[in-house]
């Protein structure tokens, strides 16, 4: 039994890692459209700085998940912001966080996010990067799966897709499957439709001290709906003397700035940056940004169309569309579980 993984972000790595030590008998193959391992659990470097430009941190509250981070897997570089994090309106009114969210673990990695996902994949995963899935093709022994040039890059007996719904919808479309089935399952996937971010890091001279690590926005009123110290997470993180401050952008200002040259976000970005921060940061160092089409699900996929065609075709669906939050730890919870439907199959 052949299983080919669409995606290695958490929740098809966390698959890949349980099948691996449960199953081992099946033989997995991951196809990942970028350069790297993480997904949205995203870490960049860059001028001797090292910052998460995707999920910032993750919680848990499940003690057997809490359990898995730190003491089954390698969990030297895990580490807990400490600092609080602060709210903010529309008036740029900063005020205390929640004070139960507070004093729970903000768990992150040294090293950055991408961590994560470098511990979940198994040492012997076979894993093609920088190769986008267009679509798939029924044949008699299984799945071809076809890249953008038309070319079979692996063939399996079973899918499992973790994409964003929307993007998984797209290669559905694409493929040469049943259309009653394909149509079926994107109904069971079209609830889930995804906000964007831009999100924004920026480098300055000058570390800039401030009492929280984060400052959300509550009334959604804001053009910011993050931001963030990167060097509260760890001092390693940022070059002596510099502060590192990465923004997410709200769904609308994303989607207003996200043609935005650098200059205008500059422009932009800094007069409401110091007047959010009340502080007079200069112009940055330097800018880097990242345009997530689909950051974060605002629904749920429907686990009961989605399973249908588990056992009698070999489809399965996991990620955060399943769990209709995006949330680092419920990806990575999705990913275990339909792992295990996949061995109990099997
Ligand atoms: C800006 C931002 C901030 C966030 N903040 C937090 C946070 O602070 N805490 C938290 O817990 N969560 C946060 N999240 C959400 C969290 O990152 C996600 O819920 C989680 O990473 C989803 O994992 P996944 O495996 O479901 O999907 P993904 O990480 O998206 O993995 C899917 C993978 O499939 C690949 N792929 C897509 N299409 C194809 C194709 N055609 N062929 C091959 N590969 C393909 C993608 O490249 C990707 O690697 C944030 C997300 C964003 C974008």
């Amino acid at each position: 039994m052949k299983l080919i993984i669409i995606g290695a972000g958490v929740s098809g790595l966390a698959a890949a890692y349980t099948i691996n030590q449960h199953a081992p008998y099946i033989a997995l193959h991951c196809i990942e459209k970028s350069r790297g391992l993480g997904g949205r659990a995203a870490t960049r470097r860059r001028e001797g700085a090292t910052f998460d430009h995707g999920a910032q941190f993750f919680r848990t509250s499940d003690s057997d998940q809490l359990a898995f981070l730190t003491q089954t897997l390698p969990h030297d570089q895990l580490i807990d912001i400490t600092k609080p994090v602060g709210v903010f309106d529309q008036y740029n009114q900063i005020s205390a966080g929640d004070p139960a969210q507070n004093t729970a673990p903000k768990l992150v990695y040294r090293s950055g996010m991408n961590n994560l996902a470098k511990l979940l994949a198994p040492k012997n995963l076979t894993v093609s990067l920088q190769t986008r899935l267009h679509h798939v093709v029924k044949t008699a022994t299984g799945y071809d799966c076809i890249d953008d040039q038309n070319t079979v890059i692996a063939h399996g007996d079973a899918l499992l897709f973790t994409p964003p719904a929307p993007q998984t919808i797209e290669i559905l479309q694409a493929s040469q499957l049943d259309p009653a089935m394909i149509a079926h399952l994107c109904s069971g996937l079209a609830p889930a439709v995804y906000r964007p971010c831009l999100s924004i890091t920026m480098a300055f001279d000058g570390r800039l001290e401030f009492p929280f690590y984060a400052l959300v926005n509550s009334d959604r009123q804001h053009p910011f709906s993050w931001i963030a110290f990167e060097h509260d997470k760890d001092p390693s993180r940022v070059p002596t003397g510099q502060t590192l401050v990465t923004i997410q952008l709200a769904p609308a200002a994303s989607t207003d700035w996200w043609q935005a040259d650098e200059a205008m976000l500059i422009t932009e970005l800094m007069p409401r940056l110091n007047q959010l921060l009340d502080s007079a940061l200069p112009s940055p160092l330097w800018l880097d940004r990242q345009g997530w089409k689909y950051a974060l699900p605002n629904g749920k996929a429907d686990q009961t169309i989605l399973e249908t065609y588990e056992q009698s075709d070999g489809l399965y669906f996991t990620g955060d569309a399943l769990a209709g939050l995006g949330r680092i730890h419920l990806a990575m919870e999705h990913g275990m579980h339909i792992a295990q439907r996949i061995i109990a199959q099997h």
